[in-house]
């Protein structure tokens, strides 16, 4: 079984929708997990920002407008009155919901169950036009078995047996659909593996049933060696590790939901990276022998860090030190992204800031405590094993004409970190390109 995963460019348009069946062979036993159409998770964040600000005029002015767009699509996607018909109904219901949940007294609860319209939107809308067509669909309702614990931790073992049942009803089916992106939580209500999560989804379903293959379909030929938004000349890179490409996803390469490659890795389950505009492009392969040594293979860059230095006299020569500054973050459940440490001073990142105020009073206890917002991590990876040398020199070269606040290396074998000031990314990308590939 593969599951393949198409993103919101490629369900973008009704053109784009009916394209799907180039890709998709309706006769191979396969699950295919869809985004929103492009453009309408952002919607659903304004519209549930605005009615969580108490502008219900504004929410509902631009919950209107976004279905006009649907309308137009719908226009362009069924071709018989009754198909047609059919889309109208299923447009009017999930915005007259949005619409209503303003009713009620607003809460992130109700924000949440917005956000999850636009992958029940979409996934329907597909299923509706194979049904015009004649194609047999089965619509799995994701949130019948994506779920996630206390921790927001994805319950894998769950996920696999609540989807082998409801396939096993449909002994005789081979294409089943379902929404990327939303889940439930462990209160029962309706909430969603964060922005760009229909990655994770994909990743998830493929390990909980241990597909042979994940396939992640968007709009470029697979994971390049650096960000094409802010770099010219990148190019595709054919194979990966799972360690590389976790390494990358986790520190900003967009293409893949930070954590949606851990899944994969534990029940090694291998993910291309595929192009819907170049269906022949080889994009890029992920899996566990993917890595090659003595090369640096790609950069990548997390904006929105906050930088964190705790200076402490009371760290010289003592022990069980760290492990209580730790413990303030895991408290507040921050992860923490990178840690430089000298005898008296350790500094590190997070950005997660939500409880920052509450963290720095606890952390001030420990001695002068300085924070530097807006930086960005730069995160090269490659080969730095031991017994390679000269290339984490090559990077630092690459920057040396850039004030650098941290770097980390030697924490894995293929990966070297810089954080530096936001307003430095672009040049360190470029710098860093031009002098390692
Ligand atoms: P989708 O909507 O299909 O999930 P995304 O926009 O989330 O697509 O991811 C694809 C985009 O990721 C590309 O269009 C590209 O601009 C961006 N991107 C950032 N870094 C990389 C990278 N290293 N390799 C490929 N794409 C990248
Ligand atoms: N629709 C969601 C988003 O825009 C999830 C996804 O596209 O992966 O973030
Ligand atoms: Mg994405």
């Amino acid at each position: 079984m593969k599951i393949l995963k198409f993103g919101g460019t490629s369900v973008g348009s009704a053109q784009r929708i009916k394209g799907l069946l180039d890709i998709v062979n309706p006769s191979e036993r396969q699950i295919v997990v869809l985004s929103a159409v492009a453009g309408t998770t952002n919607a659903l964040v304004e519209i549930g920002q605005a009615f969580l600000a108490g502008k219900k005029e504004e929410a509902l002015e631009l919950t209107k407008q976004h279905k006009h767009k649907y309308e137009l699509l719908i226009k362009e996607l069924f071709a018989t009155e009754q198909g047609l018909a059919k889309g109208q109904n299923l447009i009017d219901y999930h915005f007259n919901y949005i619409a209503s949940l303003g009713n009620e007294m607003f809460t992130p609860v109700e924000e949440k169950i917005i956000l999850a319209q636009g992958e029940l939107l979409s996934t329907t809308l597909f299923h509706f036009h194979l049904e015009e067509i004649g194609v047999p669909s089965v619509l799995l309702p994701a949130l019948d078995f994506m779920k996630i614990d206390e921790d927001n931790e994805p319950m894998v073992e769950y996920i696999g047996e609540k989807l082998t049942n409801l396939l096993s009803i449909h002994p005789n089916n081979t294409l089943f659909i379902t929404q990327g992106y939303i889940c439930r939580n462990s209160f029962g209500e309706i909430d969603n593996l964060r922005r760009g999560g229909s990655d994770y989804t994909a990743s998830l379903i493929g390990a909980a049933i241990q597909a042979d293959e994940v396939q992640i379909w968007t709009d470029i030929d697979g994971m390049h060696n650096n960000d094409p938004r802010v770099v010219k000349n990148t190019t595709p890179i054919a194979h990966l590790s799972f360690d590389e490409a976790a390494e990358l996803a986790y520190f900003g390469a967009k293409i893949l939901h930070p954590q949606s490659v851990f899944p994969a890795q534990r029940y090694n389950v291998p993910v291309r990276l595929l192009n819907t505009m170049d269906p022949q492009a080889s994009g890029t392969l992920i899996s566990k022998d993917g890595g090659q040594t003595g090369q640096i293979r790609a950069i990548a860059a997390k904006d929105g860090i906050t930088a964190i230095h705790i200076n402490s006299s009371r760290m010289l020569l003592a022990y069980g030190f760290l492990r209580k500054v730790f413990e303030i973050f895991e408290r507040y459940k921050t992860p923490i992204d990178m840690i430089t440490t000298s005898e008296v001073a350790v500094s590190l990142t997070i950005d997660d800031t939500r409880n920052l105020g509450d963290i720095i009073k606890e952390v001030e206890d420990f001695g002068k405590v300085r924070v530097d917002h807006n930086q960005t991590i730069v995160c090269v990876v490659g080969d730095f094993s031991a017994n390679t040398h000269g290339y984490a020199a090559r990077v630092l070269d690459a920057v040396k004409h850039l004030p650098l606040r941290m770097v980390s290396y030697g924490g894995s074998d293929y990966n070297v970190s810089i954080l530096l000031d936001t307003e430095h990314k672009t040049e360190a990308l470029r710098s860093l390109h031009n002098r390692l590939f």
